[in-house]
Order: structure tokens, then C-alpha cells, then sequence
């Protein structure tokens, strides 16, 4: 490796990745007066308005709108997409794509290497975990438990959703509105905090969201469990009862209003203003646009109603020119070299900028990380340059944040780096409505069945939630686009015949989502090879990755309950798993495809024991004292709720934990 060129600035804390993770960590630290730069290996600034609008250009020229379509996909910082995922045969690894597949089971999931990361194309489905997920060992002889527990969480998941602006109700979001059979009913004591409010109101369920909660609210679906105990029938252990629940979201609805004039809201212990909806970062014109329902939020919202990352990393911006600015200062508008020098003294993004060593010294304490800093987009030239701080944090995500580690031969005190990689398998059931159900109107996911988040059935089969689609059988067909190639092409339908029958199908059509817990195994890892490396020489991940017994139990348990609300409603099934498909899998007989739901979760987890784990409780790396890996990679187990949320919470926890190791 030539020698890197030092950067000029050090600051008190260098982090690697500019997604939701490091944006709220630059933001806290800056609040508490430390200075902060982030390195992000992305080329592009979202953040300007023509380069987002450049992103809905090539979104509505794709030909597949799959979540990373719009983004740019350049050789100097690939990222994977689910157009690469392929089946893996026999023993070599399928190299197509970004990923490096060793299967048995192609790992399906993408993520985004751009300035705002993967938030850029999430849903914005924003579930907290239950208190149950913390202790799956102790409580179902599964998984294992976390160092820390819900009640720990609590505040910071306060935080966490008035950073990202989640639109709810408390009251339809207890475990018991969410029709969950809790194993533990004490569990449902203190879920919520006696007057926390959410910071925007409830996005409105869709009216297939109410088609659903009509007909199947309180039917109940069996388990499987102990099908001989028949008629001594337990709920929550031979059958669940359903009901359809409202889905908190990171979009922009209504913003609550406090019941007094001039009065606040309590947010993890703290007093704070009503929530002020941010709109398209680096716009005018778009300012807290509020959710028009148009059904784009995968891959890209084209007002950003949707919360993306670079709405915090904008905030922190604004914060550092708050925090720099003199009392001399003419006004904010000044944008000279000098002023943005100085603000970037306090804080400075620095993208088209690859973390590829982190340095230690002597003692085992991270000394500087070596960055390859590209000029041109797609031009695989760089020169390489050190970024120097007090403490460091790779935000990166599961898969990048252990590649870097690997590839710089950090925390070997376990073995547990790189490993029990997790996902949410995600398989769908889709069919036709006997009535107009309205599809494709409003964002993709509004409601859901959490009815089978948790239950003693979890000491047998993995828990699971269903996602109601509002985009009838898009993920799942290809629709509305196969419909018309389908019926002109299959049918010979044109004119007036092909409108009518398009109609009366797209309007019927509707798809579940099942989304299964996973639980940590150490031979599903991230690990690099030399053989393997991207047009800047860095290490791409290798990834090997299969689905248990115990998930593919409650994949089984997921397609059943499917098809007996299926029944239920009179919807005729359309539900066809391909042997043929990239993520076919069979369990006890019958066969199921499953994809991946983009909720990359373990490789660093958290805990007490050096030996076991590679973070500890707040995210510091047991190894080097002066490192933290945060984000959903720390997270011990991957419970059913997507990750998002909760890692977000535990940011805002680490942050503290930073500054207090800076005082
Ligand atoms: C299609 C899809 C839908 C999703 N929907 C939901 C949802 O509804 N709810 C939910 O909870 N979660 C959802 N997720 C997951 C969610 O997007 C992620 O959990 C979240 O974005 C992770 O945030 P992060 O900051 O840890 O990582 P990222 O958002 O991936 O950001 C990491 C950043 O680090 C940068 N980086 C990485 N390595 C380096 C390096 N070596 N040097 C410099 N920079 C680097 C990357 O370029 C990137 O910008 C979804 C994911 C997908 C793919
Ligand atoms: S439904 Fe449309 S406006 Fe609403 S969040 Fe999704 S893409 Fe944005």
C-alpha cells in the first residue's frame, strides 16, 4: 500500500458511512459540541436537489424498479442488487454480482453505497421490538438473549422516532391493539411511556387495509402446535387469533399538535417542541411534503415524504453552521471558502471516500483510518489519504462494517466477527379479491397482522409478522406491467376488452408478505478472499448463508395462515413457488420461495463476554477501546419488527456512550 497523505483536520470523531446510523451520531455528537467527520464511499451528494432529481430520472427510465434502480451503481463503489441474486449450484460461488454467494441459499437482500444510504429505497416501516425478542433464550430455548433489554431501550426508542419522524398512534400500537397473544402478558406493562405521543399522527389505512380487518379481525388461525390437544384448544398455542393493525411509518402524515398552546412533547426524557416535517433536503420548493400516497416509497419517494437519511445528516449540518456562526457573521447565506472552512472544522462530510484499513497502534487503539479518496465517479483512480480522530465508528451496515474489520484484522478476541448474519426470509401469497379491493393506492405497506409476533408456538417455530401489500401482486408478478403483457400477449386482448379486464384484475388483485424471524447461526457469515475484490482492489463480501428448520417451521406456519385468510375472504389463490426460483427452499415436504427483506442484521453483535460477542452493550468494540461498530450488525438476534428502528435507538444510546468516553 502506497503511503496515505494525512488529512489536515483531526476531529474528535471519525465515522465511517453516511446512512441513518452515522447521520444520528454526527448528529448528537455535534450537539454535545464534538467535531465530527464522516467518510462515505458514495459519489453522489442526494442532498442536492439536481443530483435527487437525477435518481427520479433514472428511476422512471428503469426498465426494473428494484430498490437500487435510481442510484448509481458505479466500479468505484458497487452495490449489490437483487438483479444479481442467481441460485448457487454445487460447490463454486456464484461471483455475478457484487455479492460473492457461497448458498447453499442465495442471500437476497441489497443495500445502497450512496450519500444517505440504504433509507434512500426503505419502506419506512417502523415497529419497535417486544420485550419477549430481548430474552428468546431464557424464554423459548432460542437464539440467545441481549445484555440489554426492552425497558433499557425505551427512551432511546423515543428519540429514535421523533428523529425519524414516525406516524402513529400510541393506542394502536400496544401489543394488545396489535393483537399480539404476548407469551408474558406482563410484557404489555410500560411498552409505551405514560404520555409519550408519537410526533405525527397515523398515516390512514388503505381501504384494502379495512377489506382485510372486516373480514378476517378476530378469526382465529391454528398453529399447528399440538394439533392431538384439539379440544382443549390454548390461545397463542394451538390457534392465534387475528387482527389487523395499523403500521407505524417514517413519512410524513399530519403533525400533532400539543393539547395546550406553547406547550411540548416528553421524548426520552426530555422536553421538546412539536415535530416540524422536513421535506426534500436541499429544496425550496419541496419543504415537509406531506405522504401523497403514489406507491413509489421502494425504490424512491419523489418528494421525500419518505424519511431518508440525509434529512438527519442535513440537520446536522445545519446545526454545525448554527454552532460555528459568530455573533459578526453577516447571515446564513454566507457560502464562502472561509465559512465553509470553518464549518467543516466542526463538521465535514467527506464523500467519494472508501474506508479500506483501520489503523491501530501499540496498545490495540485505532490510531487513523485509510481512506481511498476518488476524484471521478465510475474512474477507478484514487490516491489514498488518513483520517485522524479521537475515536472512530463504522456505520456502514452488517456486511460493509465487517468487511472493513476483517479486511483491517480487528476484534479477534471472539470468532463471532462477520458471523450469524441474519435476515427477515421474506415470502409473499398473492391472489384475487371476489370484489374491488382497491390496489395500488397508497404507500406500499399501511397495516399488518402482528398477531403472530410472538406466542409459546416460538419455542417450536420461528414468529413472524404479515405485511398487507397496497401494490397488489408487484413484488410477487411483476404487475401491473406482466398484466398487460400477459393479457395481450397470453389472452390476445386489445382496445376496450384489455381495459376492462385489466380493471377488473389489478383492482382485485392482493398480496401478504411474511416476514420470519431468523435466528443467529455462526455458519451464516460475511467473510473476504483475496480472489474477490472490486476495480479498487477493496475486499467484496463473501457471503454463505442457508435458513433453518426452526424459520422455515414458521415459514410453513406463515404460508398456512396465508391460505386460511385466504379462505376465509373467498380470495382465489394465485400463490406459486417455482422450483426454479433463485431462493426455493422445501420443509417437511412442500416448497416455498423466499427473498430477502433487506434487514441485514448481526456480524458484530453486542454482549457481556468477550468470547461471544464482538461489541459491547453501547457498541464499543471489546478489542480497541476507542472503536464502535454501530448498526443493525450489533443486533444479537433479528426478532420479527424490521431493524431499522431499533438500531436507530441504539445509535442515539451510543452516541451518549461516546461522548461520555471524549469527556
Ligand atoms: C428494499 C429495502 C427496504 C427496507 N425497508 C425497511 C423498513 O421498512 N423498515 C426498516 O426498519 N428497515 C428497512 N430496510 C433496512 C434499512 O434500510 C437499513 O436497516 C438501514 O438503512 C441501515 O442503516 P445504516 O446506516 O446502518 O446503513 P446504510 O443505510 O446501508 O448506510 C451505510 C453507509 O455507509 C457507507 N459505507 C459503507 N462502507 C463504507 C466504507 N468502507 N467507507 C465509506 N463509506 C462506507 C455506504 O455507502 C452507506 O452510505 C430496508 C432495506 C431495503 C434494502
Ligand atoms: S406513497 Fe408516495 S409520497 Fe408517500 S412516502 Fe411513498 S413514495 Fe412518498
Amino acid at each position: 500500500m502506497n503511503v496515505p497523505l494525512d488529512d489536515e483536520e483531526t476531529y474528535d470523531v471519525v465515522i465511517v458511512g453516511a446512512g441513518i446510523a452515522g447521520g444520528i451520531l454526527s448528529k448528537q455528537l455535534l450537539a454535545k459540541g464534538r467535531r465530527v467527520l464522516i467518510l462515505e464511499a458514495g459519489a453522489d451528494h442526494g442532498d442536492d436537489w439536481q443530483t435527487y432529481r437525477g435518481y427520479l430520472d433514472q428511476f422512471y427510465l428503469s426498465l426494473a424498479k428494484v430498490p437500487n434502480s435510481p442510484y448509481p451503481n458505479l466500479p468505484t463503489v458497487p452495490s449489490p442488487t437483487v438483479l444479481d441474486i442467481s441460485s448457487v449450484h454445487g460447490t463454486a460461488p456464484d461471483s455475478n454480482g457484487y455479492f460473492v454467494q457461497r448458498g447453499p441459499i442465495p442471500f437476497g437482500s441489497d443495500y445502497l453505497r450512496a450519500y444517505g444510504g440504504t433509507t434512500l429505497h426503505w419502506l419506512g416501516t417502523s415497529l419497535r421490538m417486544l420485550p419477549a425478542d430481548f430474552e428468546t433464550a431464557t424464554r423459548y430455548g432460542q437464539g440467545l438473549d441481549w445484555p440489554i433489554t426492552y425497558k433499557d431501550l425505551l427512551p432511546y426508542y423515543e428519540k429514535a422516532e421523533w428523529e425519524i419522524g414516525v406516524s402513529a398512534e400510541v393506542e394502536d400500537q400496544t401489543p394488545e391493539a396489535l393483537g399480539i397473544h404476548l407469551a408474558r402478558p406482563s410484557d404489555a406493562h410500560g411498552y409505551f411511556s405514560e404520555d409519550y405521543k408519537f410526533p405525527m399522527h397515523a398515516i390512514p389505512c388503505s381501504y384494502s387495509d379495512t377489506y382485510f380487518a372486516k373480514g378476517v379481525d378476530g378469526t382465529p388461525i391454528a398453529t399447528g402446535y399440538r394439533p392431538d390437544f384439539a379440544d382443549e384448544a390454548e390461545p397463542g398455542l394451538d390457534f392465534v387469533k387475528i387482527r389487523v393493525a395499523s403500521t407505524p411509518q417514517g413519512r410524513n402524515s399530519v403533525p400533532r399538535v400539543p393539547v395546550q398552546e406553547d406547550d411540548g412533547f416528553n421524548v426520552g426524557g426530555e422536553r421538546v417542541e412539536p415535530f416540524q416535517p422536513r421535506g426534500a433536503t436541499g429544496s425550496f420548493a419541496f419543504k415537509g411534503q406531506r405522504c401523497e400516497g403514489n406507491s413509489a416509497c421502494i425504490p424512491i419517494c419523489p418528494i421525500q415524504a419518505k424519511y431518508n437519511a440525509m434529512k438527519t445528516l442535513a440537520d446536522a449540518r445545519a446545526l454545525a453552521e448554527t454552532k460555528t456562526r459568530k455573533p459578526t457573521d453577516s447571515d446564513d447565506t454566507d457560502k464562502s471558502p472561509a465559512r465553509i472552512a470553518e464549518i467543516e472544522k466542526s463538521f465535514k462530510i467527506r464523500t467519494q471516500a472508501i474506508a479500506t484499513r483501520v489503523e491501530l497502534d501499540v496498545n490495540g487503539r485505532v490510531s487513523g483510518i485509510v481512506y481511498k479518496s476518488y476524484l471521478f465517479p465510475g474512474v477507478p483512480q484514487y490516491e489514498l489519504r488518513r483520517a485522524r480522530g479521537k475515536t472512530y465508528v463504522l456505520a456502514g451496515g452488517a456486511i460493509e462494517n465487517s468487511t472493513l474489520a476483517l479486511a483491517s484484522g480487528l476484534c479477534r478476541s471472539s470468532q463471532e466477527l462477520g458471523r450469524n448474519l441474519m435476515d427477515h426470509p421474506y415470502m409473499m401469497a398473492w391472489g384475487l379479491a371476489r370484489e374491488p379491493i382497491g390496489a395500488f393506492r397508497g404507500p406500499g405497506s399501511t397495516a399488518g397482522i402482528e398477531s403472530f409476533r410472538d406466542g409459546a408456538f416460538r419455542d417450536q417455530k420461528a414468529a413472524f409478522r404479515l405485511e398487507l401489500g397496497n401494490s397488489g401482486w408487484d413484488f410477487a408478478a411483476g404487475a401491473p406491467y406482466s398484466d398487460v403483457k400477459n393479457l395481450v400477449e397470453g389472452d390476445n386482448l386489445f382496445g376496450p376488452e384489455l381495459r376492462k379486464k385489466l380493471y377488473h384484475d389489478v383492482q382485485r388483485q392482493v398480496r401478504i408478505g411474511v416476514l420470519v424471524e431468523q435466528m443467529p447461526d455462526a455458519s451464516n457469515k460475511v467473510t473476504i478472499d483475496p480472489a474477490y475484490v472490486d476495480a479498487m482492489g477493496e475486499f467484496r463480501p463473501v457471503i454463505s448463508y442457508d435458513i433453518s428448520d426452526y424459520s422455515r417451521a414458521g415459514l410453513a406456519f406463515g404460508h398456512s395462515a396465508c391460505m386460511q385468510i385466504f379462505q376465509r375472504l373467498g380470495i382465489k389463490n394465485f400463490t406459486n413457488y417455482n422450483p426454479s426460483d433463485n431462493g426455493y427452499l422445501t420443509y417437511d415436504g412442500s416448497g416455498y420461495t423466499v427473498y430477502g427483506a433487506g434487514h441485514l442484521v448481526g456480524t458484530h453483535r453486542i454482549g457481556n463476554n468477550p468470547k461471544t460477542s464482538v461489541t459491547r452493550p453501547d457498541m464499543r468494540t471489546h478489542d480497541h477501546d476507542n472503536l464502535w461498530m454501530v448498526g443493525c450488525g450489533s443486533m444479537p438476534t433479528a426478532a420479527t419488527s424490521n431493524p431499522t428502528l431499533t438500531m436507530a435507538a441504539m445509535a442515539f444510546q451510543a452516541a451518549e456512550a461516546i461522548d461520555r468516553a471524549l469527556a
